[in-house]
């Protein structure tokens, strides 16, 4: 495996963002695949089913991350390829067929049927684009079928909603001509969540918003022109190319995390859709107020702490932005697997230059900067979080942060408390 660590950039730090020196790593890398996404996704999308194409360990991860529902009919579940597939003894798509055909049979309530790639998919090079074409010309009008990667080859975790979300682009019915500008939430957001941000949308007087993915796969909003999207979450790259494709426009904002991210979240829109000042101050000083006071909580055990992020979730710009900038937290290093410089301006921007940006994986080296950093928090992946606690460093899971509701100005509170409960737990045990 090939190894390599460069320092790109320039060597004035802040001269300009857009050069800030970013420790770039290649090596071995510990992170969750892009299945993962399919814990999250079936729950957001009602109507939709997703069909992992994999071996038993794709089937294995999956029901392990998501837990086995007992009462309810699952919306997922995984095809497992056998030896015999794999060897190329059988024709894996007429084996595919007939497996979509007796769960659609079995299922009428499925609408949109995603087939789901694996890593063992993708070496026997079986292709779920031509498959999901073949079945979906056979399945069309009662049943979308549409294919995306969650493959574990190169990727992270949260990589598989990116990937989701972009074969659900095309199938977004284009605005109607002379259609008035309208306002795209994309990422996948807790319903909770998502209607407290339409709740203020509505009261600051923008009146199309849509939300991608959609509750129901199959009540897509459209895409325009005359559409201008908000991120809700960092890691969408490729969604975001193909939305523009579309001749979508990107509000540049700060993530929603915390009362400023949120803030600077919502105003991105209000100024887009020339909502008066005043109006703006008006409507989110309360949602403000309660994100500050509920965020004091959490103060105490946070300010002046020195936080590291391995590189996991994609979450963790946004995160470190709002830790040091709202909870007076250190960032010692912040590590992301990938850095998108243009959807994380406004978050690096704030992040101070005392801190490392590292992007890519290389578990050893980042292991033993963690080692000599000692920060009071390091933010990782499960497997490495037992072994760093058996050294006396008292860590966070990010896929948690992955999982929890997290966004807007009423989960600011709850947010800022999930990095608070380990070091509360960690002076407990000290006692
Ligand atoms: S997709 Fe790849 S990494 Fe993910 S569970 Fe299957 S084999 Fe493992």
């Amino acid at each position: 495996m090939s190894e390599a660590i460069t320092l790109a950039g320039c060597s004035s730090p802040k001269a300009s963002d857009a050069q800030r020196p970013v420790l770039r790593e290649r090596g071995q890398r510990e992170v969750f695949c892009g299945l993962t996404g399919i814990v999250w996704l079936h729950r957001k999308m009602q109507d939709a089913f997703f069909l992992v194409v994999g071996s038993r360990t794709c089937a294995h991860l999956l029901q392990s991350a998501a837990g086995v529902m007992i009462f309810a009919e699952p919306r997922f579940a995984t095809a497992i390829m056998e030896e015999r597939d794999l060897a190329g003894m059988v024709d894996a798509q007429d084996e595919l067929d007939r497996v979509v055909d007796r769960l659609l049979e079995r299922r009428p309530d499925i609408k949109t049927l995603f087939l789901v790639g694996s890593c063992p998919s993708e070496v026997i090079k079986l292709d779920l684009a031509k498959a999901a074409q073949r079945l979906g010309a056979r399945h069309m009008p009662q049943v979308r079928i549409l294919n995306y990667s969650g493959s574990g080859i190169e990727t992270t975790f949260t990589q598989g909603e990116d990937t989701c979300l972009t074969a659900l682009v095309p199938e977004m019915p284009i605005e109607p001509a002379g259609a008035t500008k309208r306002l795209l939430i994309v990422g996948s957001l807790p319903d909770i969540v998502e209607d407290q941000f339409l709740r203020l949308f509505a009261e600051l007087g923008i009146e199309h918003v849509g939300c991608l993915p959609a509750r129901n796969a199959r009540d897509l909003p459209p895409v325009g022109p005359n559409t201008r999207y908000l991120l809700a979450q960092p890691f969408l790259a490729e969604t975001a190319m193909a939305l523009e494709d579309r001749g979508a426009v990107r509000l540049n904002a700060m993530f929603p995390f915390g009362a400023e991210g949120t803030t600077d979240w919502l105003r991105a829109a209000a100024r887009e859709f020339e909502v008066d000042e005043l109006h703006f101050n008006r409507v989110i000083a309360p949602g403000r107020e309660r994100a500050k006071r509920a965020m004091e909580h959490a103060r105490g055990e946070l300010e002046g702490k020195r936080i590291s992020f391995l590189p996991d979730s994609q979450l963790e710009v946004p995160l470190a932005r709002f830790l040091s900038k709202e909870m007076g937290m250190e960032a010692v290093e912040v590590g992301t697997p990938y850095l998108h410089r243009a959807h994380l301006q406004n978050d690096l921007a704030l992040i101070a230059d005392s801190a490392r940006i590292s992007e890519g994986q290389h578990v050893d080296r980042q292991l033993d900067r963690v080692r000599e950093d000692r920060p009071d928090l390091t933010v990782c992946g499960l497997g490495l979080a037992n072994p760093l606690e058996a050294e006396g460093l008292t860590t966070k899971w990010a896929i948690e942060l992955v999982f929890s509701p997290i966004h807007g100005f009423d989960q600011a509170g709850d947010l800022a408390e999930l990095f608070a409960r380990p070091l509360r737990r960690r002076d407990r045990l000290e006692v």
